[in-house]
């Protein structure tokens, strides 16, 4: 059995890969200095696994405590590192924080990939690397230009970082160009817990639902798009959690695999803000209460997956609607009462 070190496990997308980990009997232990989240979260992967997960509650920007978890598991034979502050106004606002906290983190943790020679790696990075975009849908060739946001760039100087340094490194490295997570796992136990006020649609159409917000607001209506909203790419958060399970199988079995790759994890199918608010109201029978506002500033216009190469070198297929996505989404914002 494999032990895999989870950093940020007791994040939103974390979480669901370590129950589809332990559900393809992978050992998982969790890195995770909760400033972000709660270590709660394991008794609810436990109620679903029924495997209790340790958590090291470390921040990794320090090296030396991060350096006493391999020290004490010399047996990692790989890292999924999803720890990073992922919040695009507040890398607006506070860009050096970002840049410190997810370029310093990602760093100390090679370095101790290379001291402890840990043979995988898969890093979480973004689809905001490929900034605003023309030519649709994305495919991981599709040339990268300027980000929006210092978050963004934090995840595309980190694939940099990473192609440095697998060319003098002897594991393999997968980055995954996450498009945009929704839903939450099908029991109900565990799903998307904003640190502070939520700024994705998702969640917002969730507490607008419940009642804990009003009315929510549609960012512009008048985007050359066939409604007028901004399109993004929404997938639900297990079918993410599965891909990296299948890129660390797919690491361990082909001893001849590159030593750095890019894959994107999308759906594939782009989504207005529109269609998500009527998928939602279809799923639920839940009436939303929303006014078109201005653009938000920043915003892509429209961004979608191309994921052949997902699907044909891991053999992911999606398991989970739009409908199901929904469904789950307001499941998890029920249970939250
Ligand atoms: N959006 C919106 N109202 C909200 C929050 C988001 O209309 O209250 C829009 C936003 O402008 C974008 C889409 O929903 O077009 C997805 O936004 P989100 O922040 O979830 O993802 P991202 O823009 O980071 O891909």
């Amino acid at each position: 059995m494999s032990k895999i070190l989870v950093t940020g496990a007791c994040g939103y997308i974390g979480s669901h890969t370590l129950v589809d980990l332990i559900e393809n009997n992978f050992e998982v232990i969790s890195l995770d200095d909760n400033s972000r989240s709660s270590d709660n979260v394991l008794d609810a992967v436990k109620d679903i696994t029924g495997v209790n997960v340790k958590n090291y509650q470390i921040n990794l920007c320090d090296f030396e405590k991060t350096k006493s978890v391999f020290d004490e598991n010399p047996d990692i034979s790989g890292i999924i590192h999803f720890a990073a502050f992922k919040t695009v106004p507040e890398s607006v606002e506070k860009p050096l924080l970002y840049y410190r906290n997810n370029l310093n983190s990602l760093i100390n943790l090679l370095e101790l990939v290379q001291e402890f020679d840990v043979p995988n790696f898969i890093f979480s990075s973004s689809c905001s690397v490929y900034g605003d975009v023309k030519d649709l849908p994305v495919t991981e060739k599709t040339r990268l230009v300027r980000t929006a946001s210092p978050y963004g760039n934090t995840k595309k100087v980190g694939e940099e970082i990473l192609e440095d340094f697998a060319k003098i490194s002897n594991g393999k490295i997968i980055a995954l160009r996450y498009f945009n997570p929704i839903g939450a796992h099908p029991s109900g136990l565990i799903g998307e817990s904003p640190f502070s006020t939520p700024q994705n649609l998702m969640p917002i159409i969730t507490e607008t639902a419940i009642g804990k917000r009003s009315k929510m607001m549609v960012f512009g209506d008048d985007y050359p798009t066939r409604d007028g909203s901004c399109i993004r790419d929404y997938i639900h958060v297990s079918d993410i959690a599965h891909a990296h399970t299948l890129a660390f199988k797919y690491l361990e079995e082909n001893k001849k695999a590159e030593n750095y790759d890019v894959l994107n994890i999308g759906s594939g199918n782009g989504s207005t803000v529109f269609e998500l608010i009527n998928a939602f109201e279809n799923a639920t029978g839940q009436k939303l209460n929303y006014e078109v506002a201005d653009r938000r500033p920043g915003d892509t216009i429209a961004i979608y997956a191309n994921n052949d190469k997902l699907k044909s070198k891991l053999g992911w297929t999606p398991k989970y609607s739009l409908d199901d996505m929904m469904k789950t989404a307001w499941n998890w914002e029920k249970s939250q009462l």
